[in-house]
């Protein structure tokens, strides 16, 4: 045997041990030159027993002998009785002897540390040898503690299998124990530069590197890392590609922790999910979108209980007389350290925590009260279109706090309109469409909001009856230079007064697209050009005017 300092043995197509290097023979407990001549078979336990012969099975029946080498986890049956799992690599003996193949073993167990203490046995996993999340936890924290002085950072790269479940279920519990294995394996051997290798739970690797790594190093290293983990992966008959998901967390050693760092780092593992899987996403030094949500959600709490939201008003005008004819009212929210923030924000955060209720209850109460109190001031009121989440429509007092609302405001029926939109319509449509006919026969309109951007189904304008189509700003805001969008805006008017429903034009933000609505016949318009939406004292002007005036005041 030539290289001496590797260990490898040379197996007959019998399985006898024909050659072993003195390393080979250390790793067994061997004395030197005590392995050959015995059968690879007795040296290994009976898992790997069974991996052994179907690999022998397989290169025996293969048309063309397989040229390059494959990996597979064996325990060596050592000479003292103990068990030592290693990585074995095959091939083919080049020397043309039919058969004969080369086997070189990597313990799994012998592992450098980073920063050069060593891990107490507690702290590895016993399936793949590799530290565990705990020792994972021990190594970041030495890392880190380390970097401090040197101003270092610590990265962390997070790897998690595809679709590993359906190995498990498809193939079973040792199949998919052995893919762990393997992939543990391969990574510890080939990673070595890139990192310290860990597995942190069922299917998650993780590499956690030392050092400031550009964002540049990172993205030449991880094709390389996610190439390696695809190569197949034989077991018994079995061959298997798995892929993963990456995700990549950097911090300065003095900002970070285990935890900011894991949390980070399985973020974006779960951001390359999302992507279509077998990608990889770096979290950037932003807040996390979840972690947000949570301080969104606290904080949007407060400022409805302790009274800082409110509502603003956009006028919509009669395209024929000019004068306005209703106002729609916005949720509007400052926080003294967000600044403003859009309702296209925090709505659906008040939608999945559980918030909306209150929040829609508070904005029809508010609603309704401005239009008593421009009634009492100024004699006159327009209807106020209240925009309504899915959320609150589905929920079983939403009917009987409208009432209430009004009753209590006294506000007639007829001054408060709802806009739904298209998506809400989706989720419960029967329930939706009695409530809406409910809500008709009391007087209250309903408008489909966002036309033409969710689904379009034309049978909710069949069920639902809506007194109002409002279309969505996206297609208006391009009428005057897309023919395609021009189309769109004169079907969705045409086929809305088929059904006896008035359409309103959003986002009108020119006089040449008001001449254009005016030409295509729809009835009302709303958007920049005439306002924006402003608060309710901004808006006395324009409801001291008689509605005769066609002129609308300028802003104030
Ligand atoms: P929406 O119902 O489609 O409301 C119209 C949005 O378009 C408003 O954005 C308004 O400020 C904006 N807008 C009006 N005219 C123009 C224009 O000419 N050009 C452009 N580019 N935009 C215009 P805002 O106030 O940011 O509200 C965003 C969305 O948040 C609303 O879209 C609505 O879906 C939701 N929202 C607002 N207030 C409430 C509320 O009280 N309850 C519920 N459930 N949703 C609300
Ligand atoms: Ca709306
Ligand atoms: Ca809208």
């Amino acid at each position: 045997m030539s290289s001496l300092d590797i260990c490898q043995l040379y197996v007959a197509a019998c399985g006898m041990i024909d050659d072993a290097s003195p390393s080979a023979a250390a790793l067994f407990g061997a004395p030197p030159g005590t392995l050959q001549g015995q059968l690879l078979l007795d040296r290994v336990d009976a898992p790997s027993r069974e991996q052994l012969r179907g690999l022998w099975r397989r290169w025996s029946q293969a048309p063309v002998k397989p040229a390059g080498s494959c990996e597979h986890t064996l325990t060596a049956l050592r000479s003292d009785g103990s068990r030592l799992p290693c990585l074995g690599t095959f091939r083919l003996a080049g020397d043309g002897e039919a058969g004969r193949f080369v086997l070189r073993l990597q313990p799994l167990a012998e592992r450098p540390l980073l920063g050069g203490a060593q891990l107490p046995e507690s702290l590895h996993d016993p399936l793949t040898g590799l530290p565990n999340r705990r020792g994972a936890r021990e190594l970041i924290e030495a890392a880190l503690q380390m970097g401090v002085r040197a101003a270092e950072s610590v990265s962390v790269v997070c790897i998690d299998l595809d679709n590993f479940r359906s190995i498990n279920e498809g193939y079973g519990h040792d199949v998919a124990e052995e893919v762990l294995r393997c992939v543990g394996a391969r990574l510890r051997q080939r990673a070595l530069g890139l990192g310290r290798v860990c597995r942190t739970a069922g299917d998650e690797f993780l590499v956690i590197r030392r050092g400031s790594t550009s964002e540049e190093e990172m993205r030449r290293l991880l094709p390389q890392l996610m190439r390696w983990i695809q190569e197949p992966i034989e077991v018994g008959d079995e061959t298997l590609i798995v892929t993963a998901s990456v995700g990549v967390a950097t911090h300065d050693c003095a900002a970070g922790s285990f935890d900011a760092l894991m949390q980070r780092a399985g973020y974006a593992m779960s951001r390359a999910k999302r992507l279509g899987r077998n990608t990889w996403y770096f979290a950037s030094r932003d807040p996390i979108p979840c972690l947000q949500h949570q301080a969104l959600k606290t904080r949007l709490y407060r400022a409805l209980e302790q009274g800082r939201l409110a509502l603003h008003y956009q006028p919509i005008v009669d395209l024929r007389t000019g004068e306005v004819r209703a106002f729609e009212a916005l949720m509007r929210w400052h926080d003294e350290q967000l600044g403003e923030v859009s309702p296209a924000r925090f709505i659906p955060v008040a939608e999945e925590s559980g918030l909306m209720g209150a929040l829609g209850a508070w904005s029809l109460e508010q609603a309704c009260r401005q239009s008593a109190s421009w009634l009492a001031r100024h004699g006159t009121t327009r209807p106020i279109a209240v925009n309504v989440s899915a959320v609150q429509l589905q929920r079983g007092e939403f009917e009987e706090d409208l009432l209430r609302i009004l009753r209590e405001c006294s506000v007639q029926p007829g001054m408060l309109e709802l806009e739904v939109t298209e998506s809400a319509l989706i989720h419960d449509s029967a329930h939706l469409a009695a409530l809406s006919l409910r809500l008709r026969e009391l007087g209250v309109g309903v408008a489909i909001d966002d036309f033409g951007t969710g689904y379009s189904n034309l049978l909710y304008l069949k069920h639902f009856h809506p007194a109002k189509i409002k279309i969505d700003r996206s297609f208006v805001h391009t009428m005057a230079s897309t023919a395609e969008d021009r189309a769109i805006v004169r079907a969705v008017i045409d086929l809305a007064h088929a059904i006896g429903a008035r359409v309103v034009a959003e986002g009108v933000e020119s006089g040449e697209v008001v001449r254009m609505l005016g030409e295509l016949g729809c009835d009302e318009a709303q958007g920049y050009h005439y306002a924006r939406p402003c608060a309710a004292q901004g808006l006395s002007a324009w409801l001291e005017r008689e509605s005769s005036s066609a002129a609308l005041p300028p802003m104030p």
